[in-house]
């Protein structure tokens, strides 16, 4: 296996402090404080608990913003990191980190992504690269992050996200920003886990020489055994979305979890109690046999990352239609295993493992079409679902690949297959009404509607 990180290795000195990016590439982290704020102090007028529920993520991600505003301010360091690189670790470490492609997963971006998106052609980016990546680029480009004081690279799982890191080299202000990228394995076995472990070592030792943190790992196993809880609370929450009619539906859970899991709220209380907040939410609705529609008809699995600004625009009509419900979309799927926190070996081979072989995107794509396959046969069954929607993200050049590997798959396990081809960013990618055309024309073939 090849390592991206041997220079960090061989070049085991402490790096320079970057030149410090000044206003205005906090500003929009700081607007971005008083705003998820005053959502926040709003939720206590919120009567429907489901409303409720999702606005009260206002004040994890406030507080998420808040620390590296907090952090710029007071001149301490604060990185950039991934949801599949350990989080935990940086959280152990005293290192606030944002995710430098979030931007366009967080609602608050709808309106301004359209233009952004339109501005990075100009930039000279080509539309086939993922919305994702071209988003990130852009926020470098306009100075609307702040410059960390290190990054963890995201090598994986799609061979698009390099782009990224090669823009960053070559910002005035970025390019001398220390870069370290775990290098991950291409097979799931005991072999890649322990490499990937080793890989995540490394990340210490790089994140140590490049802004003087220390680990401590009292304080690393405090952080797991609370995330375990946060990943415990989720496999029951799924648990009961298994009922039917199923008590949510796209807009509440799935890839909300996530976040709060992986992003905004690692192994932190505020984080476990809301989600002892959803299960309760949840069990109080199938307790009432309630639904997210009142007349549940079609189960679907969204087998990709739920879109987050048009999603508003599809299934409400879709499960007003036809009573078409998401019960379970990728991001909301939880294979996740706990963290055995019993000794420090053990730590360090749960995360490699949570990092590669748990989290969605890249428990799917990184490696065989295996990982497709087993999520899709294990989701049909114990969510009982009608259709499989294919969304076909325009950027997943590694997933489109097993598009007919998925298709025969669900003929085998005899549910409906819808492709779609979206991009699950860009709503303008395909008009709302030509995919509202397709399910309708769809459901009315399979005799669904
Ligand atoms: S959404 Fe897909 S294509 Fe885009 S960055 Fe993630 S894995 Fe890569």
């Amino acid at each position: 296996m090849s390592s991206s990180s041997s220079t960090v290795e061989e070049n085991n000195t402490v790096i320079d402090q970057p030149v410090m990016v000044k206003e205005p590439s906090i500003a929009k982290f700081r607007e971005e404080v008083v705003n998820w704020g005053l959502l926040y102090d709003s939720v206590a007028t919120i009567e429907d608990p489901d409303f409720r529920i999702n606005a009260e993520l206002a004040k994890l991600v406030r507080d998420a913003r808040k620390s590296i505003v907090d952090a710029f301010d007071e001149g301490r360091p604060f990185i950039s990191n991934n949801y599949c690189t350990a989080p935990e670790v940086s959280k152990a470490m005293g290192l606030p980190s944002y995710m430098l492609f979030e931007a366009p997963f967080i609602p608050s971006s709808k309106e301004v992504l359209g233009d952004q998106l339109d501005h990075t052609a100009a930039m000279g980016l080509g539309p086939d690269l993922c919305t994702a990546i071209r988003s990130g680029i852009y926020y470098v480009e306009q100075g609307l992050v702040p410059l960390p004081a290190a990054m963890i690279g995201f090598i994986f799982p799609c061979d698009g996200m390099p782009m990224l890191h090669q823009v960053i080299k070559h910002n005035k202000f970025w390019k001398d920003m220390p870069l370290f990228c775990p290098d991950p394995p291409y097979f799931q076995d005991p072999r890649s886990i322990d490499y990937f472990a080793n890989e995540l070592k490394k990340m210490v030792s790089f994140l140590h020489n490049a802004t003087g943190a220390t680990l401590d790992m009292d304080k690393l196993k405090e952080i797991i055994d609370e995330s375990n809880k946060q990943y415990l609370l989720w496999q029951e929450y799924n648990e009961l979305r298994r009922a039917r009619p199923s008590p949510h539906g796209y807009d509440i859970g799935g890839a909300k979890c996530f976040c709060v899991s992986q992003m905004f709220s690692v192994g932190e209380p505020d984080g476990t109690e809301w989600f002892g907040k959803l299960v309760k939410l949840a069990e109080d609705k199938v307790e009432q046999g309630l639904g997210s529609t009142p007349q549940e008809k079609i189960r679907m699995f969204w087998f990709d990352i739920m879109p987050p600004n048009w999603a508003d625009e599809l299934f409400p009509i879709l499960a007003q239609e036809y009573g078409a419900v998401c019960v379970m979309d990728m991001f909301g799927n939880s294979p996740y295993t706990t963290i055995d926190t019993s000794s420090e070996e053990s730590i360090w081979q749960g995360m490699a493992k949570r990092g590669l072989f748990d989290t969605p995107m890249v428990r799917q794509a990184i490696g065989p079409a295996e990982g497709f396959l087993d999520d899709l046969t294990r989701i049909v069954r114990d969510y009982e679902i009608d259709v499989v929607v294919w969304p076909g993200h325009m950027g997943h050049k590694e997933s489109l690949g097993t598009y007919g590997i998925i298709r025969e798959a669900c003929k085998d396990l005899g549910v409906h297959f819808l492709d779609l081809r979206v991009d699950i960013l860009d709503g303008r990618f395909v008009e709302k009404d030509e995919t509202l055309d397709k399910f309708a024309r769809f459901f009315k073939n399979k005799g669904l509607a």
